[in-house]
This record gives C-alpha cells, sequence and structure tokens, in this order.
C-alpha cells in the first residue's frame, strides 16, 4: 500500500477512535524499507519515524529527533539514510529557495506547498490540476523532463496577524 494510503487510513481510525495510533507502527515502517528493498537498520527505522512524526523537518531538527530516539547516531549515518530513503522514493526532500532543505513522507501525490515569506512556515496543498503541472512545456529544449515544482509564496496566517513581524 503506498505510504499516503496508509496515513490516509490511519488518519480516518483516528477520528473514529482516538486510541489508535497517529502513526505507522514500527512493522510498518520495516515493510516500507523491504519494499523498497532496503536493508532495515535501527538508523533507518528512526529517521523514517521522524520524518513522519515532523513533516517538513530540516536535517538538523531530524538528527535531533533520531538521537532522542537512538541516544547515539553520527551526522553521517542520518545523512546518508536520508539520501538512501530520498533515492527510494520513501522520503521527499524538498528545498525552497532562501530554506534549507526539508523532508517528507507524504509522496507520490504531486501535491505542492506554500510558504510564509516571513517565517518560513511550510504547508501542504493538494495538487489543483490533479497531475504534474506544465509537464508539456511551451519548449522542452529536448529535455526528458520528470517533474514540474510548484511552491506558492506568501503570509501565513500567523503572521498576517501579526504585520509588526513583517518589516
Ligand atoms: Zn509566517
Ligand atoms: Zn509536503
Amino acid at each position: 500500500m503506498p505510504t499516503h494510503a496508509v496515513m490516509a487510513l490511519i488518519w480516518i481510525d483516528s477520528r473514529i477512535c482516538a486510541t489508535l495510533p497517529t502513526m505507522p507502527t514500527p512493522a510498518e515502517f520495516e515493510r516500507m524499507l523491504r519494499g523498497a528493498s532496503l536493508r532495515i537498520t535501527r538508523p533507518r527505522l528512526a529517521v523514517l519515524a521522524a520524518v513522519h512524526d515532523h513533516p517538513h523537518a530540516d536535517t538538523h531538527s531530524i538528527m535531533g529527533f533520531v538521537l532522542d530516539d537512538l541516544g547515539e547516531v553520527s551526522h553521517q549515518a542520518v545523512y546518508d539514510v536520508l539520501r538512501a530513503l530520498t533515492d527510494a522514493g520513501l522520503v521527499r526532500r524538498i528545498h525552497p529557495p532562501g530554506s534549507v532543505a526539508r523532508y517528507e513522507s507524504r509522496v507520490g501525490d504531486n501535491h505542492h506547498h506554500l510558504v510564509c515569506r516571513s517565517c518560513g512556515a511550510i504547508a501542504d496543498v493538494d495538487c489543483a490540476v490533479g497531475s504534474a503541472p506544465c509537464l508539456t512545456a511551451s519548449d522542452h529544449h529536448g529535455y526528458a523532463l520528470d517533474e514540474a515544482e510548484v511552491i506558492y509564496w506568501g503570509v501565513c496566517p500567523a503572521c498576517s496577524a501579526t504585520p509588526t513581524r513583517n518589516s
């Protein structure tokens, strides 16, 4: 089952019964790794859990969450795991201009992002047209296109409510 479907199911369940877990279980993370032909290791499980639990977290934050979880892990190990998970498609890396790279577990659904110019907050937004936008470029110059990224820039509600922070 795709990650997104797993999360949606759990989200629906959690509204029905508050005692159900709101996150995939370690067994589900193991299944995701196996499905991507990745060896199951504690750092990989910990990074997957951290990214699921903290959408759009940056590398530094993920490092902290994984350290809390495992007690000990090298920065290099976390970098390597993030790269492996991203390459395997289990995690998506986004890199809004002016921001550090961020990671999320909501993959494969072509959703876009709203980014606040003031505080850098990021929110998910479903694709407006339902498929990768503008992949049919007006002139593709011979490039083989596989992605068109959309970022909506603006000011988040919290920042709109406190205009002095913008100055
Ligand atoms: Zn903001
Ligand atoms: Zn997102």
